[in-house]
């Protein structure tokens, strides 16, 4: 038995029989061909590239009718970099010049391409690194005929393997038929992990190399809670996975049931439970879970699979989208927070040495009047037809809340002056994520309507640890006391009346990983916190704990956490005090 450990993207537990994708399987070897045979080897190569552009594009149609348009765009742009003339001049010299076949051309020139992208080191050209590989192979498949086409014609139930998985064959997978997928390759922001989130299909991506451990029909299983991939379990661990599997299967079944039930504690206190999302479809699967409303939603993701800034309709398009399928519910838009380790497309800015640390999220509006601009048109056009509250990220000085907020009355007043509809009384908010806000929260909360807290970022910056990074994962730790001081330090500040704090109430609620994860539930409302946005898988786990505990309990816990001193003590005190109520959700 093996065990590896990566990123968990999509949860879950499966278990069933390896298939291993060879992405390496389609590496060409270095051919010649006859000098007369040249005219015949580009035509081969022109007839390879229009089926594979044709191809690409009944993919997007495809796509768009399964899972929506803002997917299909994926394969439009595939479709226009396969004509690329300028790829196309490249490899035809190849094959004019060197006599090389059109296999080994297409393979180099992308290779080439892709090679450069990723010594790029940043998080966004890998993905697209991604895509060209997806390109290759899909040149190739016309040149070679169809070799490793498995994924496209599954009998049996699998749990894929790869070093990656291209957008567009994590796109096509069957949810029927793969039971789950782990990847060597692949970061939390990766279109293959949202990919996977959306299908709902568990996965674990970032496992660093495992192909080589095993061979196709090992027996597998992917925890998709915890990141964790086996290979050739034990009978004991075995055993364990398929007892937690059906537990949570029934486990899961019966939180359906809860949909309709609100998230109220035993003793009749109302939690407001609301969904994050990066796509307007996803409000959906927030409502089928009742969700009260969307908590977050990360409009950067406009960017995913664009080459241009989006423009105020695409905006406008989106928040209407989302407005329509969440009827009078409330969504909380948060203005772009591009870079780091988001999407961004950045030719126009100089590379970074440490980007988390650099022009990112609301920093880069700030010096991108016309794009931020642009966006909060966008949101206030939104907000006359529905409950739109706006919220700021990365906020770190008070001056740069002010900053937005003088924006935003600047692009009031232009929308007044044409009459455009908008509502005068947007809510504003800010994400507290950076430490800095966090010990200026009570002279923050005097500007704004609420807080966010965004756990992911606070944890990183708190504890310098990058929350990409594996290797610093043990101290990436939302159970840290550094971490649970700030968020009482956060509430507090927000409370009415108190010395130099705000005069109104400013809601808080707590919108990282750490709210959806069922352990911090109790401690969570232990410490005051009365609103959770959490992912659309997590809300039915979250609103069962909710519904399952009492306020009494919840700040006996919390009491007894701020006492400890290490995040391991706090995490093994909150998931026994978990366990203790609901076992099927603790390890
Ligand atoms: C956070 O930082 O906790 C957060 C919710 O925002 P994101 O994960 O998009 O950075
Ligand atoms: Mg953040």
């Amino acid at each position: 038995m093996e065990i590896k450990r990566g990123i968990a993207v999509s949860p879950g537990v499966a278990i069933g029989p390896a298939l291993v994708v060879d992405t390496e399987g389609y590496r060409i070897p270095e051919r010649f061909i006859q000098p007369r045979q040249r005219t015949a080897e580009v035509k081969r190569l022109r007839a390879a590239l229009a089926a594979a552009a044709k191809e690409a594009l009944e993919k997007q149609e495809a796509i768009n009718q399964k899972l929506g348009k803002k997917y299909g765009a994926i394969f439009a742009a595939h479709a226009m970099l396969i004509e690329d003339p300028e790829l196309i001049r490249e490899v035809e010299a190849l094959i004019q010049d060197q006599r090389h076949t059109a296999e080994y051309a297409i393979s180099r020139v992308i290779r080439r391409h892709a090679k450069a992208l990723e010594s790029l080191m940043s998080a966004q050209f890998s993905t697209r690194s991604s895509d060209l590989f997806d390109i290759e192979k899909a040149i190739l498949r016309q040149l070679l005929g169809s070799q490793g086409e498995e994924l496209k014609h599954l009998k049996e139930p699998v749990i894929v393997l790869a070093h990656d998985l291209t957008p567009s064959e994590t796109a096509a997978l069957d949810p029927k038929l793969v039971y789950a997928f782990a990847t060597e390759a692949g970061g939390r922001a990766s279109h293959t992990a949202i990919m996977a989130g959306v299908l709902e299909i568990p996965a674990v991506v970032g496992l660093g190399r495992f192909l080589t451990d095993l061979s196709g029909g090992d027996e597998i299983i992917v925890d998709g809670n915890r990141g964790v991939l086996i290979i050739n379990p034990d009978e004991e661990t075995r055993a364990h996975y398929e007892e937690t599997r059906q537990t949570i299967g029934t486990f899961f079944r019966e939180l359906g049931e809860l949909r309709d039930k609100p998230a109220e504690t035993k003793d009749g206190v109302r939690v407001l439970l609301m969904g994050n999302i990066e796509f307007p479809q996803e409000v959906q699967h927030c409502l089928e879970r009742g969700a009260d409303g969307i908590g977050l939603y990360r409009t950067e993701f406009l960017y995913l699979n664009t080459t241009a800034h989006p423009d105020e309709s695409d905006h406008v398009e989106a928040y209407m989208t989302v407005l329509r399928s969440l009827g009078s519910k409330p969504v909380v838009i948060r203005t772009l927070d591009l870079g780091a380790d988001k999407f961004s497309n950045r030719t126009d800015q100089q590379d970074e040495r440490n980007p988390s640390l650099g022009l990112r999220s609301v920093r880069l509006c700030l010096r991108n009047l016309a794009l931020f601009k642009t966006q909060l048109r966008a949101i206030l056009r939104a907000s006359a037809y529905g409950d739109v509250r706006i919220m700021f990220p990365m906020i770190s000085t008070l001056y740069e809340l002010r900053q937005c907020k003088m924006l935003l009355a600047e692009v009031k007043e232009d929308l007044e002056e044409l009459n455009v509809p908008f509502n005068r009384k947007l809510p504003v908010g800010t994400m507290i994520e950076v430490p800095s806000a966090a010990v200026m929260a009570r002279e923050l909360a005097r500007e704004v309507d609420f807080f966010s807290i965004g756990t992911n970022d606070l944890i990183q910056y708190t504890l310098a640890a990058d929350r990409t990074n594996e290797t610093v994962a043990g101290l990436y730790n939302a159970g840290d006391p550094a971490v649970l001081r700030l968020i009482a330090t956060i509430v507090d500040a927000a409370r009415p009346g108190s010395g130099n704090g705000p005069k109104h109430n400013v809601e808080v609620s707590v919108c990282g990983e750490m709210s959806g994860d069922p352990i911090y539930t109790l401690l969570l409302l232990g410490l005051g916190l009365r609103q959770l946005s959490v992912a659309p898988q997590n809300i039915p786990e979250i609103k069962k704990i909710v519904r399952t505990v009492t306020m009494d309990e919840a700040k006996e816990v919390a009491a007894a956490v701020l006492k400890l001193d290490t995040a391991r003590d706090v995490n093994n005190y909150l998931r026994e005090r978990t366990r203790r109520i609901l076992p099927e959700l603790v390890n």
